[in-house]
């Protein structure tokens, strides 16, 4: 029998469906990337550690992928199987001003599941469209926030494939960096504590977030939100815009006109568009200004 039959086969025992040659460009905000060998989603999250195993078994490397708003994919795509965990892991539980919260669910409905309990202390990641596992990976954060200040514990399934549980200062948060980050962990659920707020001030702040996002960022355009981290003592777009770079482009990947710290795609951008432009702006702002911009985005396939 071949490995993909086999596979199948056995993700189907567990109850979970391979889907296999997927285009992965719509499950990332970008639009970009080629194919990936499988998709696998499991339905709930005691399936992770078994469709795990049996990735293992089988040698396929494997990637957990939330909403895909912070990843950039190869344009030969991804020899492994995605584990997809935007749309599966959905659940949470609220009690008193706690709320536990599987990390598939996006953040928005996180934020609204908070004001509509009057919670307040997630409004910053209103906006963010990410999952709440893509978010804890990448300490998110916005307006002075950030998942530092919220998360208490997580649950997650560790490279041995068992199950722990964390608390947040042994979460090694930091600046768009936790404990997982460039692990091979899959975050299952994180626990919020919010404070108890007037829901008119908590809806206020979100709107007020909102606006200031579609004012300032070009949310008409796939991208995968701000290409550079935050260089100490600067801002990324303050010094792409200093070295005259806004809409410069590489062939469909421009620097967006409306905020320089975005790299947009203005139509059928490459993944090596993209880079390619990174390289060229990492280039430009170190000779000029001598600051070396990191990337924020994470890429697959490489
Ligand atoms: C228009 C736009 C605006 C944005 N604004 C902000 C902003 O204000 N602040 C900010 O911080 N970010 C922002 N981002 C970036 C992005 O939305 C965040 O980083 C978000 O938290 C990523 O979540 P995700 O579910 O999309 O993760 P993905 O992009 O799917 O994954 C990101 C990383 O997390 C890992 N990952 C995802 N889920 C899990 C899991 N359950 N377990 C283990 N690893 C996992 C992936 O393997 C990958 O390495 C923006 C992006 C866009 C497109």
């Amino acid at each position: 029998m071949s490995n993909s039959i086999l596979l199948n086969e056995e993700l189907k025992n567990i109850g979970c469906e391979l889907q296999e040659n997927i285009d992965l460009a719509p499950y990332t905000s970008f639009r970009i990337g080629g194919k990936c060998k499988y998709v696998v989603k499991p339905n709930n999250f005691t399936q992770i550690n078994e469709i795990v195993s049996i990735l293992k078994k089988h040698n396929i490397d494997y990637y957990f992928l939330g909403n895909g708003s912070n990843v950039l994919v190869s344009d030969n795509g991804y020899d492994g199987a995605i584990i997809l965990l935007a749309n599966s892991l959905n659940n949470f539980k609220i009690d008193n001003a706690t709320i536990e919260c599987e990390s598939g669910v996006t953040l928005s409905k996180l934020c609204s599941v908070a004001l509509e309990h009057n919670l307040s202390g997630l409004e910053f990641a209103f906006g963010i469209p990410g999952t709440v596992g893509g978010a804890v990976y990448m300490n998110a954060g916005a307006y002075g926030g950030e998942m530092k200040d919220v998360i208490s514990s997580c649950t997650y399934l560790d490279e041995n494939n068992e199950i722990k549980t964390i608390y947040r200062n042994e979460m090694d948060l930091s600046y768009r960096h936790s404990i997982f980050t460039d692990t091979k962990c899959c975050i299952i659920s994180a626990t919020f504590e919010l404070q108890k707020d007037d829901p008119k001030d908590i809806k206020n702040r979100m709107n007020d977030y909102m606006t200031r996002r579609k004012t300032k960022q070009p949310l008409e355009y796939p991208s995968g939100g701000s290409t550079f981290k935050r260089p100490e003592g600067n801002y990324a777009s303050a010094l792409i815009e200093q070295c005259g770079l806004k809409g410069y482009r590489v062939g469909d990947a421009m620097v967006s006109e409306k905020h320089s710290g975005f790299v947009i795609n203005v139509g059928k951008a490459t993944c090596d568009d993209v880079l390619n432009l990174v390289d060229h702006i990492k280039q430009v702002v170190f000779e000029q200004t001598g600051y070396e911009l990191e990337c924020e985005i994470k890429t697959l396939g490489f």
